[in-house]
């Protein structure tokens, strides 16, 4: 496939990193290789907008991955990294801000009984499955196929969709031992749930799923699927994990558990709480979390856990996401979610525009997606000639077809009507698509 713009200075600076970094990039999506092309690197971010180092400005969708629910450089944000920065950057002690933002995740997340802050969302779904393990005293865990709940050597298991299985590692380096214990089901399964408690009575110690899957694309649960979860889980001794690393504080004020009302036993927080910084999180039931060194037996730790500038800034953001924010990231979504599916209903490309809350995400198929294994059905080479059509006109969507689109406070009509103007010669480049030249 060939690109009909170019941007020089990002070709060279990923030219440079490619000599002294893996793929040229410090996480593998952001190498574009599911789509082809140069990765743009960003230099700044104001609001809606992002601007590379070519120049050029794009609408953002990505917002980060999430995190930046208030779009880029809010001011009150930044101010409140700079007032924490002049403090100083990092103790190795307690300090106020940590509390705050911990009575500030308590306050809004009624499961929430305690919380410890960690650094990313990687460590706060591995210490929450440590804290399960040494809580129960069992070592199996249950994970769903699709569901990314970071990197975490346990959790990259995600072989054996389909069928109640023992885990396989997805990756190298990650061993049959580390993996042998993950029991990986398929999304949206409850009979497989039901089937693993029923093949491996007193093992399993946890269930943990995205309490509404954006790593498949969107997926979210089915009626009922996460009480049935929670319901299975009281009933057979183990925990229920409800990751909302990425819908937590995004969704709504109370994240996903904010619009299901279902009480985990433990969760997971990340991207949004961080404001922008490596700040995450994992909380939960009293009792549970009675278990965390130093109050008991499971140690976990951190140099720079409850980091003063991360949590000012993550502070600030949850300060600032009050009913009225949550308001307008619902109507962004809605309104570009709807331009979306005009343009591609009008150029006759098959497509489904799956909702999560104000997440969402464009399947290339007329098919419901409800698993990993429908989400991998859809023509993905179809994104790709839509993603390049998107960036030529200054709209940046996520690289790849499997992931949640995000939009923020900040998306004002001057950035959507920019989005609606790209969207038509996409949809054309979409329908006209045929996958060859396609890097896998
Ligand atoms: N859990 C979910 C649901 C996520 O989406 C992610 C990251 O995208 C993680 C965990 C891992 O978070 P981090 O990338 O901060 O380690």
């Amino acid at each position: 496939m060939s690109y009909s713009y170019e941007a020089p200075v990002s070709q060279a600076l990923f030219d440079r990193a490619s000599v002294v970094t893996p793929g040229g990039v410090n996480s593998p999506v952001r190498a574009f290789r599911a789509v082809g092309g140069t990765p743009r690197f960003m230099v700044s971010g104001d609001g809606p907008y992002l601007t590379d180092a070519d120049g050029r400005e794009y609408v953002d969708l990505v917002c980060s991955w999430g995190p930046m629910i208030l779009g880029h450089s809010r001011p009150e944000v930044i101010e409140a990294v700079q007032a924490a920065v002049a403090r100083g950057t990092s103790f190795g002690t307690p300090g106020e801000g940590e509390v705050a933002l911990a009575e500030e995740i308590v306050g809004r997340v009624a499961p929430v009984e305690q919380v410890r802050l960690v650094s990313s969302g990687t460590e706060a779904t591995m210490s929450a499955i440590r804290l399960a393990r040494g809580f129960t005293g069992r070592a199996k865990i249950v994970k769903f196929a699709g569901c990314y709940h970071g990197h975490v050597d346990a959790l990259l298991a995600a072989a054996g969709s389909g069928v109640a299985t023992f885990g396989l590692p997805d990756t190298p380096g990650v061993t049959g031992a580390q993996a042998g214990d993950t029991v990986v089901l398929p999304y949206n399964d409850l009979q497989a749930v039901r089937d693993a408690f029923a093949a491996h009575p007193g093992e399993i110690a946890c269930v943990i799923t995205e309490a509404s899957p954006g790593n498949m694309g969107v997926v979210p649960p089915r009626e009922g699927f996460n009480a049935g979860l929670k319901e299975l889980c009281a009933a057979n001794g183990a925990l229920y994990i409800s990751d909302e690393v990425m819908t937590g504080f995004r969704t709504s004020k109370a994240g996903w558990y904010g619009i299901d009302g279902v009480a985990p036993d433990l969760m997971t927080f990340g991207k949004v709480m961080g404001g922008g910084f490596p700040a995450a999180a994992f909380g939960g039931r009293a009792d549970v979390m009675a278990h965390l060194a130093p109050a008991g037996p499971v140690y976990q730790a951190g140099t720079l856990s409850g980091n003063p500038v991360a949590t000012a800034a993550g502070l600030a953001q949850l300060r600032l996401l009050d009913d009225a924010a949550y308001a307008k990231v619902d109507a962004v979504s809605a309104e570009i979610r709807g331009l979306v599916g005009d343009a591609l209903g009008k150029e006759g490309v098959a497509h489904r525009v799956q909702t999560a809350g104000n997440m969402f995400s464009v399947f290339f198929t007329s098919d419901e997606v409800r698993d990993y294994e429908d989400a991998k059905r859809q023509e993905a080479f179809r994104f790709t000639a839509f993603f390049h059509s998107m960036l030529a006109d200054g709209v940046y969507l996520p690289p790849s077809a499997f992931e949640s689109w995000f939009v923020s406070t900040a998306h004002d009509d001057r950035a959507i009507e920019r989005v609606a103007a790209a969207l038509p010669a996409a949809a054309r480049a979409a329908a006209h698509a045929t996958g060859e030249g396609v890097r896998a």
